[in-house]
């Protein structure tokens, strides 16, 4: 039996075991691999990883808190670490090789970047990110790769925004400001109770925006989602991010194409593409 999981802290609400068995189950491949939560606190992350491997593991995600890590992890081990991964500071994704060698990647800039050129060209686009944590490092270092003109960053502790900017060539902002694009990269919205009241927007509200990409995902929708939605805003959902990232992690693990239907409908989005 081939074994992947999920490496967070918590991890137990993450959609990956589902989504990603699916996907195994889609492509004929249940019987030889499982996909599972591998709920791991940060300070037994090290030593948890190098033991995976003895025990069937070929790969893992990683999630919050243990990005940062993961990317010291493969470093240290020898093994590969993708440019992108090298240039945001943080891996989702790790693969094990022989010899104890890790190789690190970061699905969630690409996974960002083919959800939003289904709907606009990001050559020259200006964009707004919020947030300064580990999401907001792949979008920012998405944006740029794929070439954004201007890519400014709100964060609620504005020397964080300063700080990643500086790193990734972006423009911290104080205020928020229209742009093509915008970016919800802060954790609003994940309670159920959050609303777009929490975030800064401009006082031309959402309609400063033409396309709003949000990372969070809730089961009834996330308060941006929503909100833009309802703006009759062209919207990049947190779960599309979600199966985009998961997906490119797959074919990383399993070297076979990803079965997108299948993982889109494991997380819940009901219409086909
Ligand atoms: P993170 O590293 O913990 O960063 C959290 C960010 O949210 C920080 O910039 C923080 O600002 C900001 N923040 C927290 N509470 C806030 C509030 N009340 N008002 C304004 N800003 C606030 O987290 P992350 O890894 O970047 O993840 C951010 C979100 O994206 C999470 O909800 C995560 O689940 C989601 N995500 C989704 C995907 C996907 O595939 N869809 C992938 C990755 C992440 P400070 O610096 O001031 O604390």
């Amino acid at each position: 039996m081939k074994r992947l999981g999920v490496l967070g802290w918590p991890v137990r609400h993450s959609r990956s075991p589902d989504m990603q068995n699916a996907a195994l189950a889609a492509s004929g491949m249940a019987e030889g691999w499982h996909y599972q939560l591998l709920p791991v606190p940060p300070e037994l992350f090290a030593e948890t990883v190098v033991e995976l491997p003895a025990l069937g593991f070929v790969g893992a995600n990683v999630t919050v808190p243990h990005k940062a890590r993961a990317l010291a992890l493969a470093r240290a081990s020898g093994g590969e670490v993708s440019p992108r991964a090298a240039a945001i500071g943080a891996a989702n994704t790790l693969l094990f090789r022989p010899g104890g060698r890790v190789d690190a990647d970061n699905t969630d800039a690409p996974g960002l970047l083919a959800e939003l050129r289904r709907h606009v060209e990001l050559d020259g686009a200006s964009a707004m990110v919020l947030g300064a944590g580990g999401s907001a490092r792949a979008a920012v270092w998405a944006l740029r790769d794929a070439g954004a003109a201007s890519v400014m960053v709100w964060n609620r502790t504005h020397t964080r925004a300063v700080d990643m900017c500086e790193a990734l060539g972006a423009e911290p902002v104080r205020r928020v400001s229209g742009a093509d694009i915008l970016v919800n990269c802060t954790t609003v919205g994940l309670r159920a109770d959050d609303s777009v009241a929490m975030l800064p927007l401009p006082a031309a509200g959402l309609d400063a925006f033409h396309v709003v990409a949000d990372l969070v995902y809730h089961e009834r929708g996330a308060a941006l989602t929503r909100a833009a939605r309802a703006a009759g805003l062209v919207v990049v959902d947190g779960l599309e991010i979600l199966v985009a990232q998961g997906a490119a992690a797959f074919e990383a693990f399993t070297g076979e194409p990803a079965p997108i239907e299948a993982m889109r409908a494991a997380v819940g989005i009901a219409q086909a593409r």
